[in-house]
């Protein structure tokens, strides 16, 4: 077991990526703690898993996009004593073109996607630096690297999320802190049910391996970032997404 004896914090963990990052992390024997506004239909699933490697998972609701996310997570360090692993994995989707774009739906989309990032890594990184040790894990997009038509507000975060984390991994590094992004490519989620057969088909053409991924084949990506088998990597950004980005 890579993670036997962490505390982990994952950010809507509920349902999609981050329940299988969850999952993931119970089975390496981490202790997680997952936020998310509601519970989800899988926390028994959850505490099967994490009972068969000896650990424990709790759920915690709470909205990352404002700064009350910061009690919820002080009832976290007090009830765990500490946190070592932090996964920004909430996310939301409004999509549109430009001059279609209202307001709230940029301000949604970057509170939800980014400036939870900063909350949670404001608070926590201190919690870090003091321990001399943690890790945390973003999760952005492919398309924060090559942009997407319909999708600036969406762009716009989750690039912000790539230049955010290697400025913080600059600033926590020599502290024996980590920060790492994920950016995954299409993945099979709530998120992207949405998306029409017709414009599903056409995003596979762009896909080299020939298929969409499945929330578990990002799962792998963040806990081995999450472990000491990437003890030496930070600051880093790794795109899984079957090629489309090549
Ligand atoms: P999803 O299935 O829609 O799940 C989103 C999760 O975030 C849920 O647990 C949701 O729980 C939680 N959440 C949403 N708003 C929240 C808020 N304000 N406060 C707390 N929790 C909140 O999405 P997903 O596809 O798994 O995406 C997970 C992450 O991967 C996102 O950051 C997304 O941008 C990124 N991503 C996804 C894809 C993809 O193809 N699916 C590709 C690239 C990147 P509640 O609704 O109960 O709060």
């Amino acid at each position: 077991m890579l993670l036997k004896g962490k505390n982990a914090i994952v950010t809507g963990g509920s349902r999609g990526i981050g329940l299988a990052i969850v999952k993931e992390l119970l089975e390496e024997g981490a202790a997680v703690y997952y936020i998310s506004r509601s519970r989800g239909e899988h926390q028994k699933e959850m505490e099967n898993i994490a009972e068969s490697a000896g650990t424990s998972v709790y759920w915690k609701e709470g909205d990352v996009s404002g700064e009350s996310i910061a009690e919820v997570i002080d009832v976290i360090i007090k009830e765990a004593g500490t946190v070592d692993i932090l996964i920004n994995n909430a996310g939301i989707t409004r999509d549109g073109l430009i001059f279609r774009m209202k307001t709230d739906d940029w301000d949604e989309v970057l509170s939800v996607n980014l400036r939870s990032a900063f909350f949670t890594c404001r608070q926590l990184a201190r919690i870090m630096i003091k321990q001399r040790s943690g890790v945390i894990v973003n999760i952005s997009s492919i398309v924060g690297i090559t942009g997407n038509a319909g999708q600036t507000n969406y762009s716009a975060s989750k690039a912000g999320l790539i230049g955010f984390s290697k400025s913080l991994a600059k600033e926590v590094a020599s502290r024996g802190v980590r920060v790492n992004v994920v950016a995954p490519g299409f993945v099979e989620t709530d998120m992207t049910k949405k998306i029409g057969e017709k414009a599903r088909e056409a995003l596979k053409a762009q896909i080299p391996l020939g298929r969409t991924a499945q929330p578990e084949e990002i799962a792998s990506a963040v806990v081995f970032l999450a472990s000491d088998r990437a003890s030496y990597i930070t600051g880093q950004v790794l795109i899984v997404d079957g090629g489309m980005a090549i």
